[in-house]
């Protein structure tokens, strides 16, 4: 008899269950065909679920019908995506997690100030896209502590470092360390930019990884908080660990010789596929199931404005210093571009 022990926190976060609702509420609100910018959340079964429903993906607003309306995803659009809508006439969602909003939020205001950013994170994943769109001129990507030690920058004096929100935190420390030693001035963040449904997931690998012989991720292979998951896994001890879409994916080889098997799912997977991957590896003979539970999230972002006219009055949004010590609004609490446009 063999043992799962099921990690928790796990699965679907508020900004991925808000993204989720979006598309939802759009289509009874307007009726499907309703256009999706990309995958709404880097999941497969979500993704196919809402097709059967009516959203429409498109990797290009080109193909969607002008005054059609459209939702940009969890992960965030560039100030010249939205531009592009809006010369499309399009009915604009903006579904941008307000984890993801409140670092291009961070962009803008640091760029305004004169400051370079360091953005760490992964070139080409279209979160890091969306953000450095904010500012093209002013980004550089840094993808590893060896791009960290090869940075060029104009003023030396005026840097400072951001990150993706979905990153290993020790990958983003080693990165940091690397551009301090490059960059001794550069400037810290005002906060922690790795959401903290990333920080909460990789905790409660870290809590069990060491006790398993194996250790399977629910995940999309281009999710990036998912793929984080794994490697965590690795470096605290696990055995071994893969990252699978559901539980079609195991092979017979994986298990000679566990007893012990962990199991998570990243922040876009669904709840579902936990529980269907839990009855095959009962099949297996690991049938008995712990929950190990590392802290409880009871984080709720509401819907953007366009689906929800209630909330969002001007005087709830918060203030948060800018680089000089003067105030500016943060999105921490809501996607404040719904309406304000790219640079509200
Ligand atoms: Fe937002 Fe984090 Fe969830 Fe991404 S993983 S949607 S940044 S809460």
């Amino acid at each position: 008899m063999g043992t799962v022990l099921l990690a928790a926190p796990r699965g679907f976060c508020a900004g991925v269950d808000r993204a989720i609702e979006t598309v939802e509420q759009a289509l009874l609100r307007w009726g499907p065909p309703v256009y999706v910018r990309n995958q709404i959340v880097h999941n497969t079964h979500v993704v196919r679920e809402l097709a059967s429903r009516g959203a429409v993906f498109v990797s290009t607003l080109e193909n969607v019908p002008e005054g059609s309306t459209v939702v940009f995803s969890a992960h965030g659009v560039a100030p010249a995506v939205y531009a592009q809508a809006e010369a499309r006439r399009l009915n604009i969602v903006d579904a941008t997690c307000p984890l993801v909003a409140k670092v291009h939020q961070e962009v803008r205001r640091y760029a305004r100030h004169g400051y370079e950013i360091a953005l760490v994170g992964h070139a080409g994943h279209e979160e890091i896209e969306g953000t450095r769109g904010e500012a093209q001129d002013r980004v550089q990507v840094v993808g590893s502590p060896e791009e960290a030690a090869r940075l060029e920058v104009q003023d030396e004096s005026k840097v400072v470092w951001l990150s993706q929100t979905t990153l290993a935190v020790d990958d983003v420390a080693d990165t940091v360390r690397s551009l301090r030693a490059r960059l001794p001035l550069l400037q810290d963040p005002p906060g922690d930019d790795i959401c903290y449904a990333s920080q909460n997931r990789q905790d409660a690998i870290r809590a069990i990884a060491e006790k398993c012989d194996l250790l399977l991720v629910i995940g999309s292979a281009n999710s990036s908080n998912s793929a984080r998951l794994a490697e965590v896994a690795l470096r605290a001890g696990a055995g071994a660990a893969y990252l699978i879409d559901d539980a079609s994916y195991l092979e017979d080889g994986w298990f000679a010789g566990v007893e012990t098997i962990g199991v998570t799912a990243g922040a876009s997977a669904p709840e579902s596929r936990v529980g269907e991957l839990v009855t095959d590896l009962a099949t297996r003979g690991y049938d008995h199931v712990e929950q190990v539970e590392t802290t409880e999230e009871r984080i709720h972002f509401s819907l953007p404005r366009k689906l929800d006219p209630k909330r969002l009055t001007p005087g709830a949004v918060e203030q948060v210093p800018d680089p000089d010590g003067q105030t500016s609004p943060s999105a921490s609490a809501a996607p404040l571009r719904v309406e304000e446009g790219p640079d509200g």
